[in-house]
């Protein structure tokens, strides 16, 4: 018999995030012949909208509206998937900061196994599924099991996983009333966009980002020029916003900013997957870095093993020259 599995999809202005279309994916590899079912949980228009979308993605969409969740609630949003699905669910979501406050306790509810931030399924051997995670900042890969015999709740790295294109003509169903009323003692407030700077990296084709790597302050203006040179912005990793080098606003990763340049270069980053998950769009990705066993290389389409303050001052010559 088939499996059912579950697909959390997060979503805002009528959007679904990106991993709405990775999710399906990793459903099709851990079960090809998976009914698969998206939940969305949210709001009136904004709520529809998304629903039509994920109805492009996923065979069938499941909604929950109701106007506490205008603003997701792991503490609401528990219960009411207790509420609707089968015991032997198995459910995946992304490993974003929502994910990890939703799965753990999910599965301890519904007494299945959880298994966090898989970035590779390698199949399924009976009941028992044989997962990759990351260690050590991407340095080791670990292959794991886990027993899916009563379920399993499963949260997915974003941005490693092959992206569905869609095409499919879903069906909506309303859970409204299935999913049925709870109570949270926690309540989110309000949502503070953080200030934009005097660049929006977010709307840049072309982003020169840096990193540790750059080593120091004054080494900054080799990127600058660069950028320049190139016709981009220069945005940064955490620890150059962190030694306050940069502006905050130049931040790209899960706690500065989401960008979806069309080609992000990356200099001295390491390439976590704080810094990755605001890498979207599928840019085209070139690292320049000294390590070459740096997990960077392992997203990167172009792989430069060099020390950045050679490499980008030659760049820079290389573009002007053909200019
Ligand atoms: C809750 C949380 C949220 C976070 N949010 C973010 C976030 O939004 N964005 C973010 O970026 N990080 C974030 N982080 C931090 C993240 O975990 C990493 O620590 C960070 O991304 C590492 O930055 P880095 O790659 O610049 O530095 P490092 O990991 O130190 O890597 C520096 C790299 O530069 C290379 N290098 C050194 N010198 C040179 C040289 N001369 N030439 C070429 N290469 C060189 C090294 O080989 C190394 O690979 C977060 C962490 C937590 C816990």
């Amino acid at each position: 018999m088939s499996r059912q599995v579950f697909a959390y999809i997060k979503h805002s202005a009528g959007e679904v995030e990106d991993s709405a279309y990775e999710l399906i994916k990793v459903a099709e590899q851990i079960d090809p012949q998976a009914e698969v079912t998206a939940l969305l949980f949210g709001t009136g228009d904004e709520l529809d909208k998304a629903c039509q979308q994920a109805a492009s993605i996923y065979p069938q969409v499941w909604k929950v509206d109701k106007q506490e969740h205008s603003y997701p609630n792991a503490e609401l949003i528990r219960p009411q998937m207790m509420n609707l699905l089968p015991a032997d669910a198995v459910v995946l979501a992304s490993f974003d900061t929502f994910g990890m406050d939703l799965t753990p306790g999910l599965s301890v509810k519904m007494g299945s196994s959880h298994l966090a931030d898989i970035v590779g399924v390698e199949g399924m051997e009976g009941d028992t599924l044989k997962a990759v995670r990351q260690e050590h900042g991407g340095q080791v890969h670990t292959h794991v099991t886990c027993d899916m015999s009563s379920g399993a709740i499963l949260s997915v790295r974003g941005g490693v996983f092959p992206a569905s294109e869609g095409g499919q003509s879903g069906q909506v169903v309303d859970k409204t009333a299935e999913a049925g009323d709870v109570q949270a003692r926690r309540k989110f407030l309000e949502v503070r966009e953080a200030e934009i700077g005097e660049v929006d990296i977010t709307k840049e084709d072309i982003l020169i980002s840096i990193g540790r790597g750059i080593e120091e302050e004054e080494n900054i203006e080799i990127a600058q020029e660069l950028a320049e040179a190139a016709g981009g912005v220069v945005s940064c990793s955490r620890p150059v916003v962190d030694a306050k080098w940069m502006d905050k606003s130049r931040q790209v990763g899960t706690s500065g900013k989401t960008v979806k340049p069309k080609i992000y270069l990356a200099m001295g980053i390491s390439g976590s997957f704080q810094h990755m998950g605001g890498v979207k769009g599928n840019p085209f990705i070139v690292a320049v870095n000294k390590n070459s066993k740096a997990p960077i290389f392992q997203v990167a389409h172009v792989g430069v093993v060099e020390d950045l303050l050679e490499f980008a001052p030659t760049l820079t010559e290389k573009i002007q020259e053909m200019k």
